[in-house]
């Protein structure tokens, strides 16, 4: 069995931060990844509120900024999904597709994933109108209608980029106020092609083999209605990806319980990022993270030892 002194499950922002803090340190590291590195930075379009980049840059160009910084060091990379962690002591076991690592500590860093409506007609029709991802997806409805269904800053920002593409932007949000960033909304508000429509929720996506349209229900009177469209974009928030995490891990709704060093409450465990229970989740906060965690792990190593 291969072994290290770090492994840092997830290569998102927060897993590329801690293994080059973890590498600089002089600590033998591995990071699993099951797909590229760069997490949700390679679905966003445009980041604009990460500092040193007052333009703003692509997504995956700072993904790629980031995993170029790596390039230098002598990381071990696995490129397969973590399926269990077997607590241990010094020794933590970490299965990794059919294979096997162990690590005295490992940094969970796998990031969250996008909340599903739970509708009728959203599964069915996934890949078929329906979507997650406007970076992946925008392009296939150029001159078309679609909706974007949320009011956080994704929804927000995702709007606003679709919007170049498309005809139209039906913006649906339950509420009365979005919570996206004031910036975000005065764009939005501006923006011709963008129709926000306030107080209503969707009940079913509708359409055979494609969309068609979406059923839709006032929360303030109970109107039905039925809106007619090419696409809808699903931006309701995310929930972290915990599957693996071992059931001795102090965990709440939204994620894995840390102190402000991203220690968990089992030794030699950390968490960085969006799989953390936090408010604030960015770039920004998870690259934090994973300096806080890589450096709370070098102190229990140097403490091992
Ligand atoms: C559409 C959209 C727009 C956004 N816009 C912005 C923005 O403008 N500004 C901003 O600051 N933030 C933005 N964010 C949020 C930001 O991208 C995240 O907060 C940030 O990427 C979190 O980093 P992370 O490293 O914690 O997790 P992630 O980026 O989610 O990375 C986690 C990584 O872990 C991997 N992984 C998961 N499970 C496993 C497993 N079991 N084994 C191995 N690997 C695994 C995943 O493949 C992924 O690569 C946006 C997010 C989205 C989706």
């Amino acid at each position: 069995m291969k072994s290290y002194d770090a492994v840092v499950i997830g290569g998102g922002p927060a897993g590329m931060t801690a293994a080059l803090y973890l590498l600089r340190s002089g600590v033998k590291t591995a990071m699993a990844e099951k797909l590229s590195p760069g997490g949700q930075v390679l679905m966003t379009s445009e980041i604009e509120n990460y500092p040193g980049f007052p333009k703003g840059l692509q997504g995956w160009e700072l993904a790629d900024k980031f995993a170029n910084h790596l390039e230098d060091y002598d990381l071990h990379r696995i490129n397969d999904e973590v399926r269990e962690i077997k607590v241990g002591s010094p020794w933590h076991t970490i299965v990794v597709g059919d294979e096997e690592v162990r690590a005295k500590s490992v940094v969970l860093a796998t990031g969250s994933r996008y909340r599903k409506l739970g509708v009728p007609g959203e599964e069915r029709l996934l890949g078929r109108g329906v979507s997650y991802c406007a970076l992946c997806d925008g392009n296939f409805f150029r001159d078309r209608d679609v909706a974007v269904i949320g009011g956080g800053n994704s929804a927000l920002e995702e709007a606003l980029y679709l919007a170049r593409l498309v005809n139209k932007v039906y913006l649906i949000h339950r509420r009365e106020d979005f919570r996206g960033h004031i910036c975000y909304q005065n764009k939005c508000f501006a923006n011709e092609k963008i129709k926000v429509i306030r107080n209503k929720v969707v009940e079913e996506v509708l359409g055979d083999s494609d969309v068609e349209a979406l059923a839709l229900r006032d929360v303030c009177n109970g109107e039905q209605t039925r809106l007619e469209l090419d696409g809808v974009f699903i931006f309701v928030g995310f929930e972290p990806i915990i599957d693996f995490v071992p059931k001795e891990i102090e965990m709440e709704p939204n994620g894995v319980v840390t102190d402000v060093e991203m220690r968990t409450n089992v030794p030699g465990i950390f968490a960085a990022g969006d799989i953390r229970a936090k408010q604030c989740r960015q770039v920004a906060s998870a690259v934090g993270d994973g300096a806080t965690a890589a450096t709370a792990a070098f102190s229990y190593l140097e403490q091992l030892d």
